[in-house]
């Protein structure tokens, strides 16, 4: 007999929504997180998608601005703007969010081992083994980011990128709190900065690219000094963290082992957002094992691989497409394709049809209208077909 039917390695937010799931379902669950504290520290932007709502419990406390717009600037400030009636997307207190949702779990009745570092894993036994001992369950789950041991046993490492984030402070009426900014440029390429405003004088600024950390900081501070906002800002606290590059064939089953979220490279290929596809994957994945659980049957875990390719496939290859485009793009293409889109009326349609989780949509509704075919001789120049 296992100590569990279920062990989630990982006490993020993907990892103790599962649990939660589970847990209703009557499985015995355990977390096991290797930090003392739960959500600390921040490695995050905090902006959500509003589907959010559709896919997870969020109390309004835990929103600390509404987003309705969002500005493109291309490399010489070309800017496209598009605004929604409703909010479009949320900037979340990520650290108090990460502990409500783990409390959530907690009091559906599943465990959470604080400083509790799994060192190993047999996926075949249904082992995870701590410093000091072991524990079995019927289904090892990994939940542990982007530094998974569990993805480990899969096929190695998770590839990455590195991002870096300043919280900010640039003094009364500085931004206009409906909106976030988007900077793209070839040096960062596929990365961007964000701008994301917590209120009218603080926002989180930030990058994701292919760097180390220290260049990271070296073009933060490149950008915030040629901004007339951000020049004088104070900067409030520094954070770092890393993104896995989403990978389509990853396997996410394999023995007894499940994986969800960063673990998996469940990331938005065009902004490395991760929250709200993980939450979605952590609903099919409870789903699957408790299935398998409840049967005795663990050969029904593959479904959870099946559901996940089917329901994502189409909207991230789509988005890798977007990615390679923009990587392939140097500055003064960016800046023509931008300017095009803009004569074009491109604020309009993504005013009409963007959602920042599903850009499928918004994609379709450009090639609809024509105005892919405007920029296309830019784009076959640069020998990219297929979008
Ligand atoms: C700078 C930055 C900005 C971002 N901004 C956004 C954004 O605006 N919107 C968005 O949707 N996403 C954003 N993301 C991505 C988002 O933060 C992740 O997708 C999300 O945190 C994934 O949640 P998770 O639960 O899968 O993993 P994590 O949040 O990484 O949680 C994994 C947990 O596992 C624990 N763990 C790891 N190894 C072990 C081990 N061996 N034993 C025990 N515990 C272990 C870790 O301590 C951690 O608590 C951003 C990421 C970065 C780095």
């Amino acid at each position: 007999m296992k100590d569990y039917d279920v062990a989630v390695v990982g006490a993020g937010p993907v990892g103790t929504t599962f649990a939660r799931y589970v847990a209703e379902k009557g499985l015995k669950i355990a977390i096991f997180e290797k930090k003392k504290d739960i959500g600390i520290p921040l490695q995050c932007a905090g902006l959500l998608g509003n589907k959010i709502k559709d896919v997870n419990i969020l109390p309004t406390e835990y929103i600390l601005n509404k987003i309705y717009g969002a500005c493109l600037f291309s490399p010489s400030k070309t800017m496209i703007s598009m605004r929604k009636k409703e909010p479009l997307a949320y900037v979340l207190d990520r650290i108090n969010y990460d502990k409500f949702l783990a409390k959530l779990a907690v009091e559906k009745g599943a465990k959470i081992f604080l400083n509790h570092r799994v060192h190993g894993i047999d996926i075949k036994k249904g082992e995870l083994r701590f410093k000091d001992k072991k524990i079995s369950a019927e289904v090892i789950v990994g939940a542990d980011g982007y530094s998974s041991v569990v993805s480990k046993e899969f096929n190695g490492d998770l590839k990455t990128v590195q991002a870096a984030q300043y919280l900010v402070d640039a003094g009364k009426n500085s931004f206009d709190d409906d909106y976030f900014q988007v900077n793209v440029n070839s040096e960062i390429s596929p990365g961007f900065l964000w701008t994301i405003p917590i209120s009218r004088s603080t926002a989180r600024v930030g990058l994701f690219a292919d760097y180390d950390y220290k260049t990271l900081n070296m073009i933060l501070n490149k950008f915030m000094a040629s901004d007339t906002k951000l020049k004088k800002a104070r900067i409030i606290k520094k954070y770092h963290g890393q993104i896995p590059i989403y990978d389509p064939e990853k396997e996410v089953v394999k023995n007894r082992a499940v994986l969800i979220g960063d673990a998996a490279s469940q990331v938005k290929p065009t902004t490395g957002g991760g929250l709200i596809i993980g939450f979605i994957c952590a609903k099919l994945a409870a789903e699957v094992v408790h299935e398998a659980i409840s049967s005795r049957n663990l050969s029904i875990l593959k479904n959870y691989q099946k559901q996940y390719r089917k329901r994502y496939k189409n909207e991230l290859k789509m988005q890798i497409k977007v990615q390679k485009t923009y990587e392939s793009l140097d500055d003064d293409d960016l800046d023509s394709v931008i300017l095009k889109l803009k004569e074009k009326g491109i604020g309009q349609i993504v005013s009409e049809y963007g959602d920042l989780d599903s850009q499928s949509v918004v994609m379709k509704e450009i090639i609809k209208s024509g105005l892919l075919l405007s920029v296309l001789p830019k784009l076959l120049s640069r020998k990219i077909f297929g979008i």
